[in-house]
């Protein structure tokens, strides 16, 4: 076994909830993804972040490492967040768990400056239709003219510290941006002045380049998830796992493989599973569950760990038998203890709304 054991659930049956980055192109959601990662390994010791495939777990700790005094973990009791790699509301969309939405909260990244541009808007209406919670990341706030960053600060001490004409240039973009919310139908405010975060959207104004307002970001994540999403993450941990295919991809050695998000359960080496197929379910059994070697950026011979069990919420790839024909967005499910036709009449079911979703998009 290597050190992705820390993707087990927490022995209190709460699963690690899942983040979605949303928003229009290039107002910072691969940035915001990368700074962080780089501030979770800059803040943690080495293997303080378990890189997963097609997504990024970090734990309690380093939440509260990277959020400093913002987050006591004794307040929390949820394993910490794991973030989805592929971000945008694409993959948002074809990405469903059980008919829903497969991330359980999202941020919405909006550039400070520009604004509301379609594809902000395109998301937002995603996630109300999906009724997922959601903070906006007012992000690029380092591009307000005459700006002093301060590296990975909380907000509040580099809002406290810039000149009242810097201050008041960014206090004009976060109301026009309130503003802009308010004409979509959210309530927001800035998320410090937010009592209820079910009813109000909470903005956090950051830097993905500075990393100013990251360890704000991280703790509302952590309080909404931790306050509405709780029930939601009570799992059975040792249930029959439950997924989605984020990607099938050929790995040299192990022929098709498909990348998972699984979200219940647990999925154990040479278990049965079913597999939502282009034709119809695909029923095999687990040869291999790989995940990334720590740090292992070089595509070596083996980039791979062999685990062989894995615990929700936690990316894996799944190395299988007759897996060509896997489809991305379609659900895996492990058979365990189960009549094998009824698992496969549930993933049909399943497989039938991720198509209907995909059209609907169009
Ligand atoms: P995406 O399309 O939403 O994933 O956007 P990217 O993360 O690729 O960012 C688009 C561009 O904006 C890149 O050139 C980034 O370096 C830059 N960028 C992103 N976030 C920030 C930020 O907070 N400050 C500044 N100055 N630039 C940023």
């Amino acid at each position: 076994m290597s050190d992705t054991d820390t993707t087990r659930t927490s022995s209190s049956g709460l699963r690690t909830p899942i983040v979605a980055v949303l928003g229009h192109v290039d107002h910072g959601k691969t940035s915001l993804l990368d700074k962080i990662r780089g501030s979770a390994v800059i803040e943690g010791e080495a293997g303080a972040i378990t890189q997963h495939i097609g997504a990024t777990a970090v734990p309690l700790e380093t939440v509260s490492r990277v959020a400093g005094r913002l987050v006591d973990p004794d307040d929390f009791d949820l394993p910490g967040l794991l973030f989805i790699d592929t971000p945008g509301h694409h993959s948002f969309t074809t990405l469903r768990s059980r008919g829903g939405a497969l991330a359980d909260i999202a941020i919405l990244v909006v550039d400070v400056t520009d604004g509301f541009q379609p594809q902000t808007i395109e998301a937002i209406n995603i996630l109300q239709d999906s009724s997922t919670p959601f903070v906006v990341a007012a992000n690029k706030i380092d591009t307000v003219p005459g700006w002093n960053p301060r590296e990975n600060s909380p907000v509040q001490g580099t809002y406290d510290a810039q000149s009242d004409r810097a201050r008041s240039r960014l206090d004009e973009r976060l109301y026009e941006l309130i503003g802009e919310l308010s004409d979509h139908g959210f309530s927001a405010d800035l998320y410090w002045r937010v009592q209820d975060f079910q009813k109000n959207v909470g903005v956090v104004p950051v830097s993905a380049e500075t990393g100013e307002g990251v360890p704000d970001l991280l703790t509302v994540l952590m309080g909404l998830s931790q306050r509405y999403m709780k029930d939601a993450m009570q799992i059975d941990v040792s249930g029959p796992g439950a997924g989605t295919v984020l990607e099938v991809k050929d790995e040299k050695g192990f022929g098709a493989t498909v990348d998972v998000v699984l979200y219940d359960g647990t999925i154990r080496e040479d278990e049965t599973i079913v597999v939502g197929g282009t034709h119809e379910p695909i029923v095999t059994d687990v040869r291999a569950l790989l995940q990334p070697r720590p740090l292992a950026e070089i595509r070596a011979e083996s980039r791979f760990d062999r685990v062989d069990e894995v615990g929700a919420a936690a990316g894996l790839k799944i190395a299988a038998p007759d897996l060509e024909e896997a489809m991305a967005g379609a659900p895996v499910r492990v058979v365990r203890n189960r009549e094998i036709d009824d698992v496969i009449a549930e993933v049909e079911a399943e497989l039938a709304e991720v198509e209907v979703s995909t059209e609907e998009e169009g």
